[in-house]
């Protein structure tokens, strides 16, 4: 089920109705009343697309613009295709990517030799993502980062690595969105 994009539009002035309350107190008891019956509704004809996702039995397919948590992109040695030039943690206002680059043999010459994003600081912003010249660090559509503890929410390369067919769609629509 993709998701939708709702534009609000704000009046600038507010007319009468809005500066009595009480007429939009009863549109929004309309509003919830409407999809409280609708769902009761679905419920009782057994039709479940009327209802929320049954969350976390029921993913919800999220836009292709969603930003879930940076992630790395892996090479099919599953290296990172990252050349560990340090825009991503230049740009990131948060600070919370650290780069130790080192050099390689390869034909890429740097390497990240520890790559780590602090998530309890990261605010998924997208700033590395639009900062890499190299398409290596991308937005993933993953949120579920939930902890007890801050420790686990320092991610190390090696949680960070994911395919290039996992991240495809996000791929798919960076180029599209920072070509134009
Ligand atoms: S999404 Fe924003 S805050 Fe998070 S690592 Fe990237 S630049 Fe930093
Ligand atoms: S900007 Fe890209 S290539 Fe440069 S260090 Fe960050 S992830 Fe690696």
């Amino acid at each position: 089920m993709p998701g939708k994009v709702v534009r609000v539009r704000r009046r600038e002035r507010l007319g009468l109705a809005q500066r009595l309350y009480l007429p939009n107190i009863f549109v929004g008891l309309y509003v919830t009343a409407r999809h409280f019956f609708r769902n009761l509704w679905g419920y009782i004809v057994g039709r479940k697309r009327t209802f929320v996702v049954q969350y976390p039995e029921e993913q919800v397919d999220y836009p292709d613009a969603f930003r879930g948590h940076p992630v790395l992109v892996a090479l099919e040695n599953g290296e990172p295709k990252c050349v560990a030039c340090g825009l991503c943690e230049f740009a990131c206002p948060t600070d919370c990517i650290t780069i130790i680059p080192e050099e390689t043999d390869a034909a890429i010459e740097r390497y990240p030799r520890e790559f780590d994003i602090d998530m309890s600081r990261c605010m998924f912003c997208g700033l590395c993502e639009e900062a890499c010249p190299e398409e290596a660090i991308v937005m993933s559509r993953s949120v579920e980062l939930a902890t007890y503890e801050r420790e686990p929410m320092l991610l190390h390369k090696k949680d960070l690595l994911r395919t290039e067919e996992q991240l495809g769609r996000r791929i798919d629509y960076m180029r599209e969105e920072y070509a134009r």
